[in-house]
């Protein structure tokens, strides 16, 4: 029985990952869930997987957790605080750890993760956006594993020689090529994508994700992060990543070869899939997802993305050329601005123009420590918040 805990439990993957599990009670013992504080839900998950912790990174819902599980006479410990989630993810009888809380907020777990020599399984890219080097520093240093769940990376870890490993080039690899649907707004005029709602925003077409990562799929500002964690993870140059539109969300991404060769990851786009394929690795178990029906899929196209009407991606591949601090400082004002048009206060147009503004503004010091990275992150995050008061009301 392998011992896992999951940070962001409530969240899309991480009911993903515990469907999953639900499937082999007999392969993984449930140590700790944690997440922020949706603790009505979390409850839930408590009754029915009895993991011995859950951790609220926020304290009221802590209690009201605590206060249901004791009512309940369920043996649970809950725990209160961001820095139980760290805790939860260094126990010694924790061997993987599901890494999927959203954003910055999902840093420092993952590092402890790492420094605990853990099997990360990654699916919080912005971790790896914002503290790349220092990150697979952790991992290298304490013998831990770094499985990619984010569908790109995984897909293109699933066609890479067997005993690559993360942060290190892989032989004969030429370059790689990332898939991504385009967005809900793939086909929409710049106009209409200027006024987008955030409703219209979180509509995927192919995947069924959190409201960050949504809107993020719709700028193509997901593809940009994914560019950054592909370079880190894959130990590869920018001008070896390839990104290219592919509405079917079928083909997940592919690696080329010396010789030409191109190797592809296929399958329904369900996150059960790659949640599976790094909790069983390097065997194989059962998902639930169904088989890939290619006749019905009918016809795959690829297309080249349109960085005119969707700048968040040439942002992103310049802050990864960039390097250093600029993928940090482009997470942070990509977070600000998300949240600000989820919340409604500016237009799904301003975001990139929030972001543009705080990369030529930004200080793009070296990055030596996690307390540049942090530095960094907050100063952009102000700046971030002052430009878009200039947006706020303005259609
Ligand atoms: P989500 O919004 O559905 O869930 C986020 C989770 O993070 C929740 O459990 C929430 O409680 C937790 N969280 C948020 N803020 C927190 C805080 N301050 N402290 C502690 N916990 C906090 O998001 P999601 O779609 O599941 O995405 C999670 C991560 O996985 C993101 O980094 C995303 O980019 C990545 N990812 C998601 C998908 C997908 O299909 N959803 C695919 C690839 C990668
Ligand atoms: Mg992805």
């Amino acid at each position: 029985m392998k011992g896992i805990t999951i940070l962001g439990a409530t969240g899309s993957v991480g009911r993903n990952t515990l469907e999953v599990l639900a499937l082999h009670p007999d392969k993984f013992r449930l140590v700790a869930l944690g997440a922020w504080r949706r603790d009505a839900l979390m409850f839930e998950q408590v009754c029915r997987f009895a993991p011995d912790y859950a951790v609220m990174a926020d304290e009221a819902a802590a209690s009201r957790l605590a206060e249901r599980v004791r009512a309940k006479g369920l043996k649970t410990q809950v725990l209160a605080g961001a820095e139980a989630l760290s805790q939860v993810a260094s126990l010694p009888q924790v061997e993987q750890v599901m890494c999927a809380i959203v954003g910055a907020a999902g840093l420092s777990s993952t590092l402890a993760a790492a420094r605990a020599g853990k099997r990360l399984l990654l699916a919080n890219k912005e971790a790896l956006v914002m503290a790349g080097e220092l990150l697979l520093q952790a991992v290298a240093a304490s013998g831990a594993q770094l499985l990619p769940i984010d569908s790109e990376h995984n897909a293109i870890f699933q066609c890479l020689p067997a005993g690559a490993r993360c942060g290190v080039a892989p032989p004969g690899v030429r370059r790689i090529i990332l898939t991504g649907s385009g967005g809900p707004f793939r086909d929409w005029t710049p106009e209409r994508i200027a006024q987008a709602t955030p409703a219209e925003a979180i509509r995927h077409p192919n995947w069924s994700m959190g409201p960050k990562i949504s809107v993020d799929s719709a700028t193509l500002m997901n593809k940009g992060l994914e560019f950054i964690e592909a370079r880190l993870l894959f130990g590869l140059l920018p001008e070896q990543i390839e990104v290219v539109v592919h509405p079917q969300s079928v083909v997940h991404s592919l690696v080329e070869y010396l010789d030409g060769s191109v190797l592809a990851q296929l399958g329904s786009p369900d996150m059960r899939t790659p949640i599976a394929q790094a909790l069983a690795w390097p065997e194989r178990m059962a998902s639930g997802v169904k088989s890939l029906d290619l006749v019905a899929a009918g016809r795959l196209d690829f297309l080249p993305p349109d960085t005119q009407r969707f700048p968040c991606l040439p942002l992103a591949q310049q802050a990864a050329r960039t390097g250093g601090l600029a993928p940090a400082i482009l997470n942070a004002a990509n977070e600000v601005a998300v949240q600000a048009f989820l919340d409604g206060r500016m237009n799904f147009g301003h975001i990139s123009i929030v972001i543009d503004k705080v990369m030529q503004q930004a200080d793009l010091g070296r990055l030596t420590n996690l307390d540049d990275v942090v530095a960094a992150d907050s100063a952009a995050r102000l700046a971030a918040n002052r430009l878009l008061l200039q947006f706020v009301g303005v259609r």
